[in-house]
């Protein structure tokens, strides 16, 4: 399921809007998220090119290839009215590219390129349009992807849910005696059976693994009083992503100061959702996280960032970040996902994601927060 037509269409006319307001010729855009949320398309860039040419002034045009212009039946594209522009194997894309543009106007000047566009077809681009000066789309996305429509709200709740139910059945496969690995594959296997296409990141990082952020999984055997932090997401069918950590115990924690410590961090994990709402900047909400857990003498031991947006992808702007003035709007959607790690012990970490609301943060994940103490 992808958005609705007529949301694509007003997403189509607003990046248009916003082209036009920085003063930029052209957005140039190929498979990946910034594609999908534009025109619903999924699937990634690979080295034939698809594009969407989206004039500031004039009608949008996808450049496709001929062999897989039929998959596009597939899509929202043939109901959004766009003017679709094939080309065979022996002929030059980039050409193409170059013909649309000079079609109705004198040569473009400033193009926006997608982010992660392949520097393949950034470079062959360039060498098209000589004249053209290449920039970042996100200048002109990352405003619109930031604030999320009600569509969206709806695939990254529906995302939270999902995992929720993933985390609420940690106790059947989070067991002593059980290596990280064979945990983590149990994990993967519902996180796709409670409504995910794929498990796109699994850490179990039990004892003294869990003060590892990015740890994944290994072959440590879970033992009695190991603290557990499992940090898991997955794309939906309809491309929004789930992050959801909590962090388990086995038993009563080994290490004696798990109790007080963790206290703190779920303090500080509600003192920065509490702390969400319009008008607030990023990195008013990440010192909010940060507060108790500096006034508790542990400030050290949070070693990253406060939570990054997600949507279509896993980490996308807005990052909260010290540093990062942006002012929150209504519809951004974020992780604040405060963490703990004491180096060679254990870690702790706690993750919803949340989305602005007119007066606050709505929560898009329920599972509780306190410690999740498991039998052994
Ligand atoms: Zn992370
Ligand atoms: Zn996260
Ligand atoms: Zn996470």
């Amino acid at each position: 399921m992808a958005a609705p037509r007529n949301m694509l269409t007003s997403r189509l006319a607003r990046a248009q809007q916003a082209t036009r307001i920085a003063a930029l010729d052209v957005l140039l855009v190929t498979p990946g998220p910034d594609l999908r949320y534009l025109l619903g398309v999924a699937g990634g860039s690979y080295e034939r090119l698809t594009c969407l040419v989206l004039p500031a002034d004039g009608d949008p045009v996808l450049v496709v290839p001929t062999l897989e212009r039929p998959r596009l039946d597939t899509t929202p594209v043939p109901g959004l009215g766009l003017e679709i522009a094939e080309w065979a194997d022996g002929d030059d894309p980039y050409a193409l590219v170059a013909d649309l543009l000079h079609r109705s106007r004198s040569a473009p000047a400033r193009a926006a390129v997608g982010d992660a566009m392949p520097a393949a077809h950034v470079l062959a681009l360039r060498a098209a349009l000589p004249a053209c000066e290449q920039e970042l789309a996100s200048t002109v996305l990352r405003q619109l992807r930031m604030r999320k429509d009600s569509a969206e709200i709806a695939a990254l709740a529906a995302a939270g849910q999902a995992i929720d139910r993933v985390h609420a059945r940690m106790g059947e496969w989070l067991r002593v005696g059980r290596t990280e690995a064979q945990v983590g594959a149990d994990v993967a296997a519902a996180i796709v059976a409670e409504g995910h296409t794929a498990a796109a990141f699994v850490t179990v990082g039990a004892g003294p693994h869990g003060a590892s952020p990015h740890h994944d999984v290994s072959d440590r055997v879970i033992q009695p009083g190991d603290v557990v932090v499992v940090d898991i997401g997955g794309p939906t069918p309809e491309g929004y992503f789930s992050d959801c950590t909590r962090t388990y115990s086995l038993g009563e924690p080994a290490e004696a100061d798990v109790i007080t410590c963790y206290a703190v961090l779920h303090a500080a994990q509600d003192a920065a959702v509490a702390a969400v709402a319009p008008g607030m900047t990023a990195e008013q909400v990440d010192a909010a996280a940060r507060i108790p857990i500096t006034d508790a003498g542990l400030g050290e031991l949070f070693i990253h960032r406060t939570g990054h947006g997600i949507g279509l992808e896993v980490h996308e702007e807005p990052y909260i970040v010290t540093g990062n003035d942006l002012v929150l709007e209504v519809g951004m959607a974020f992780s604040i996902e405060p963490g703990i790690y004491l180096s060679g012990r254990w870690g702790a970490r706690i993750e919803d994601i949340v989305v602005v609301n007119d007066s606050g943060a709505t929560r898009l994940n329920h599972r509780p927060r306190e410690l999740a103490v498991l039998p052994v």
